[in-house]
């Protein structure tokens, strides 16, 4: 019978942590080798708690770059800080920080609060979570990256007056998403104010150092979403996600290039320039072999199919989108696409 030590590893304080965070961010990776659980205990005498998760995609690094930093920085905060290292697995195989989760593997951001947990994966997470909510948790911040060129954005799973101040303390636009997809941030959000931060693209050392920034205004928050005294926090721009829109599976694709034999569908380069913007009606989003069935399929937050409202293909193989929408996380990648989907589209609520 495994313990939960098997599942991941568990540090309280700094003194067993510190030797291990000499070396570099990928080092770290190395001698942890599987997720871990940090409890750095607040200097109040009753403290709250407050969680900052990262890595649970371990090809997503801005954030695990920054809470490194805060850890190296060996602090203390009035109230616990709790950290989630996630997929240390995915981040450090195969090349660094390459997979956002191993062939194999679930991705480990779906696997939140499921009953009756099947694998490896799941009971760590299981494990993971029967702890957090035993942790007085006031507030929960998980930190992501996107696969194309989005603005910075904190997604909030439960449009709670306390997550939108969170969420408007940290970035100025906000994305309300009911996932169900069982992430960690909805798995707590009954509990706590939860929500994650989208960072940009990986890799980059400008969304490193907004990763740092949104953490720093996290741990620094006097109240979580502004002044016990003020009026709560309100996001100046706020988005409602409405459909998810995948490539069919069978169907064979790229980004760029040409129709050929083994191609079934070739999309438009650039199109992500459009998130969190307008892609107007008419805009051609990839051609396709003209007497074939529609590649596309867009399903809304029901899974009801809305796929005839939003495409349509011309005589000679053009896909359009029919009327104006905003698009968000529209990808670049076969792989994302694959592994989660082409792009959202989301609505501006007044
Ligand atoms: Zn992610």
């Amino acid at each position: 019978m495994l313990t939960d030590e098997d599942l991941y590893l568990r540090f309280d304080g700094y003194e067993d942590l510190k030797p291990l965070l000499d070396g570099s961010d990928e080092d770290v990776l190395v001698a942890l080798g599987k997720p871990a659980l940090i409890r750095i205990p607040g200097t109040d005498a009753m403290p709250e708690a407050r969680l900052v998760s990262c890595l649970l995609h371990g090809n997503e690094d801005s954030g695990y770059r920054a809470v490194l930093e805060v850890l190296r920085a060996g602090e203390r905060y009035p109230f616990d800080l709790w950290v989630v290292i996630g997929n240390v697995r995915a981040a450090s195989q195969e090349g660094w920080f390459a997979h956002r989760f191993l062939d194999g593997q679930e991705d480990f951001n779906r696997v939140w609060g499921l009953q009756a947990p099947t694998t490896r994966m799941r009971r760590c997470a299981d494990a993971l979570l029967d702890v957090l909510l035993d942790a007085r948790l006031a507030a929960a911040v998980d930190i992501h990256n996107n696969t194309g060129m989005n603005p910075y954005y904190v997604i909030v799973p439960d449009p709670t007056q306390e997550s939108l101040a969170l969420a408007a303390g940290l970035a100025d636009t906000v994305l309300r998403w009911p996932l169900r997809a069982r992430t960690l941030m909805e798995a707590l959000s009954g509990h706590c104010p939860a929500v994650s931060v989208e960072c940009g693209l990986p890799g980059l050392p400008a969304n490193h150092a907004f990763a740092s920034a949104i953490l720093r205004r996290f741990l620094s928050m006097a109240e979580v979403g502004g002044s016990a005294l003020g009026p709560p926090l309100r996001p100046q721009r706020v988005f409602e996600m409405m459909h998810r829109v995948v490539v069919r599976p069978e169907v064979p694709f790229a980004f760029g290039g040409a129709l050929t034999e083994d191609l079934d569908l070739v999309l438009a380069v650039g199109l992500d320039s459009h998130n969190f913007g307008m892609m107007l009606a008419g805009t051609e989003v990839g051609r396709m072999h003209a007497t074939a069935a529609m590649p596309l399929l867009a399903t809304d937050m029901r899974e009801r199919d809305t796929t005839a409202r939003f495409f349509t293909v011309s005589a000679d193989g053009s896909l359009r989108v029919t009327e104006d929408i905003t698009p968000v996380m529209f990808t670049t990648t076969v792989l994302q696409t694959r592994r989660d989907c082409l792009f959202y589209v989301a609505r501006r609520r007044a």
